[in-house]
């Protein structure tokens, strides 16, 4: 599956905002955006009043770079939310928190989504007891996410599960390298800025 593969963190100079895409990095001094808190390109220093298709665009790709996805997988989740009973923008995002990856990310077992990315695809990762391999794979509520026994040993697993901090809708035995979904994120268990109207006014246009 295609994915964006330039630097990340002009990602989060573009949204102004801090995504966390780098891991370490991101809880470090070493963070561009501590640095230099600058929209990338010539004229990244100079501030002009946004128009507010600017703002409903900067919104949508903020959150589609927070989930590493191009355009076309991130429209699809967009086209299910808007199908589905509900709120349109909290459905989005809870599908998004669905992945595979984010819910390796979320359990602490990879320190970004990318990385969560490469042990899922390396087949580190099982759900029920089964070597699932897409990032995109969507975990249910009850499902069991473990790390392959043979996998338990990976310096990077073990070092990003020492600083695990694990959201209330999961729960994780570290010891196991064991999680499961104990119910569907609800908006608030979403801990990003993010304003999901804006993303549902863009694609309504
Ligand atoms: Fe974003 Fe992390 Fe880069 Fe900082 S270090 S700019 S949070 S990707």
């Amino acid at each position: 599956m295609a994915r964006y593969i330039g630097p990340v963190c002009r990602l989060c100079r573009a949204s102004g905002q801090k995504l966390y895409l780098k891991g370490n990095r991101c809880f470090s001094d070493k963070c561009a955006l501590e640095r230099r808190n600058t929209k990338p390109g010539m004229h990244g220093a100079s501030s002009s009043k946004m128009t507010e298709y600017a703002v409903q665009l900067r919104e949508k790709q903020k959150v589609k770079n927070i989930y590493g996805l191009l355009e076309k997988q991130f429209y699809k989740y967009y086209e299910e939310a808007d199908k589905k009973e509900g709120i349109t923008g909290e459905l989005l995002l809870s599908l998004l928190e669905q992945r595979l990856d984010n819910i390796i990310f979320r359990l602490g077992v990879a320190k970004s989504r990318s990385q969560a990315r490469q042990i899922v695809r390396h087949k580190h990762v099982k759900v029920n007891g089964k070597i699932v391999n897409i990032p995109s794979f969507r975990v249910k509520e009850g499902d069991v996410i473990s790390v392959s026994e043979k996998s338990k040993d990976i310096t990077i697993i073990k070092e990003a599960v020492e600083t695990a901090k694990v959201p209330s809708w999961l729960d994780f035995n570290a010891e196991k390298l064991e999680g499961k979904l104990v119910q569907l994120p609800k908006r608030d268990a979403i801990d990003y800025e993010i304003n999901e109207q804006l993303i549902v006014e863009f694609y309504s246009r």
